[in-house]
């Protein structure tokens, strides 16, 4: 029971931070919100969001909770490369922290996981991170299908259908999907660069 309601909670919020950071990397690029990209915090890697994870820095952990599981400040759009093989990069992903947040946060965060507990909250949570979801989406036009992808990564509905073209043309409305088919051939820089 309690964990089905933390797989839900978890399953929102996980929309919801690679939705939040998806958007905020389009909003650096000046691309359209819906184009379904975004940057991997630990490698930096341009990703489809359907190749995407939201990974966090501080996971959890041997007592298999951690108090910071839904802050959203643990978690980030990841790679699953970086999330699934590489054990989360935890080095990068402490440098990517610092830079974003500074130490005062990593400090805060690396104390609550040991002394906080989202144990009777875990409702209020969910519903939290799917209002924020709902919220958000709708700064979107058209929400990239594969955001309803289940536990497989199958989509339920169809294959995305935006992209971006090789020079950053949206060509959302115009191009037909095919399955398979993704950004990797293209060289799309990280910023900084
Ligand atoms: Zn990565």
């Amino acid at each position: 029971m309690a964990k089905g309601l933390k797989g839900k909670a978890s399953s929102w919020m996980s929309k919801y931070i690679k939705l939040r950071d998806s958007i905020e990397y389009c909003k650096q690029r000046n691309i359209p919100l819906d184009s379904g990209i975004g940057q991997c915090c630990t490698c930096g890697k341009i990703v489809t969001v359907k190749l995407a994870d939201a990974g966090h820095f501080i996971s959890r952990g041997s007592r298999g909770a951690s108090g910071v599981y839904f802050d959203e400040r643990n978690c980030h759009f990841q790679c699953r490369s970086c999330n699934r093989f590489e054990q989360g990069r935890t080095l990068d992903y402490e440098n990517f922290m610092l830079k974003k947040y500074g130490q005062e946060v990593i400090d805060e965060l690396k104390f609550l996981d040991k002394n906080q507990s989202y144990k009777y909250k875990i409702v209020a949570i969910g519903l939290m991170y799917k209002e924020l979801f709902l919220e958000l989406k709708k700064e979107v036009d058209h929400l990239p299908a594969f955001f309803e992808r289940d536990k497989n990564g199958n989509t339920k509905t169809r294959q995305p259908v935006c992209r971006i073209g090789q020079r950053g043309i949206h060509k959302c409305r115009k191009q037909k999907s095919r399955p398979g088919q993704n950004l990797s051939g293209l060289s799309l820089q990280p910023p900084n660069g």
